[in-house]
């Protein structure tokens, strides 16, 4: 059988700051329903090329497609409409509303109701509870749904983070870093929650943590220096002595 399209594809993509190229032909193919992650050294490229996936800050050169779409050029909210989304940091949480209170307005805006709604018409907007109460299981955060976004741990606001990326009930899911400054326990979590996200979705991730990405990935593309070294299997990858040589080298 034929290999189904990509959910997400980049062709040969390249981005300059002045002089400076931080990714140069960069192609990748994402397929529907797996985890793909992309890792690479300090400075490789992996946040440039979120970047350029997003639209976030299109790229300098090449294209990007999205479910058979090309969208090189499409900003990122009408991205986010065809089923991309990409993690909030933990920056843009609302520290003071509860946690219940930050997916609330994570599925309203997904959902296109102002912040007018939000605030005054709660009880009338149908499915919104309900998707709530589903992405509070979802990240096992239920037992702090009241608590202050603020006062979670870190690992409980990461996890928040990703739930308010899942609150556009979106096909495909980016995630930038989800593990960082997390405790073993916090990881442990995290990793079976990224995991529970496919197939019904398909997750595109960066992340340092190794043996996590060896563990969860169904494919894995290395950039260094802003071009892609190998992309692969976790199995091909672990034992790719050019990867290992950008990793020691860096
Ligand atoms: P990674 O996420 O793999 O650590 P980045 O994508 O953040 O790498 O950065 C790739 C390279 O591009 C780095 O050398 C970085 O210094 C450079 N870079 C990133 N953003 C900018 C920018 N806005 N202006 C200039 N250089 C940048």
């Amino acid at each position: 059988m034929p290999e189904p399209p990509p959910l997400l594809a980049a062709e040969g993509l390249g981005v300059r700051f002045g002089d400076f190229r931080a990714l140069g032909g960069v192609s990748l193919r994402v397929r529907q329903g797996g985890i793909h992650s992309v890792i690479g050294p300090n400075g490789a490229g992996k946040t440039t090329l979120f970047n350029a996936l997003t639209g976030a800050r299109p790229p300098t050169e090449g294209a990007v497609t999205l479910a058979g779409r090309e969208v090189t050029r499409m900003p990122a909210h009408r991205r986010a409409r065809l089923g991309m989304s990409r993690s909030f940091q933990v920056t843009n949480l609302f520290a003071e509303l509860a946690v219940r209170e930050n997916l609330r307005l994570a599925v309203q805006a997904a959902r296109g109701r102002s912040a007018w709604a939000f605030w005054h018409a709660p009880s009338r907007l149908p499915g919104v509870a309900e998707a709530v109460e589903g992405l509070l299981s979802l990240t096992g955060l239920a037992a702090r749904a009241d608590a202050r976004a603020g006062s979670l741990p870190h690992g409980g606001q990461r996890a928040l983070e990703i739930g308010m990326a899942l609150a556009s009930d979106p096909k495909l899911v980016l995630l930038d870093e989800p593990l960082a400054g997390m405790g073993v326990d916090d990881v442990a979590r995290t990793k079976a929650l990224i995991r529970g996200l496919a197939p019904a979705r398909t997750v595109l991730l960066i992340e340092h943590n190794m043996g996590v990405v060896l563990d969860i990935s169904d494919r894995i593309t290395v950039l260094a220096r802003g071009r892609v070294i190998a992309e692969g299997p976790p199995a091909a990858i672990r034992a790719d002595p050019g990867v290992r040589e950008a990793y020691l080298g860096s």
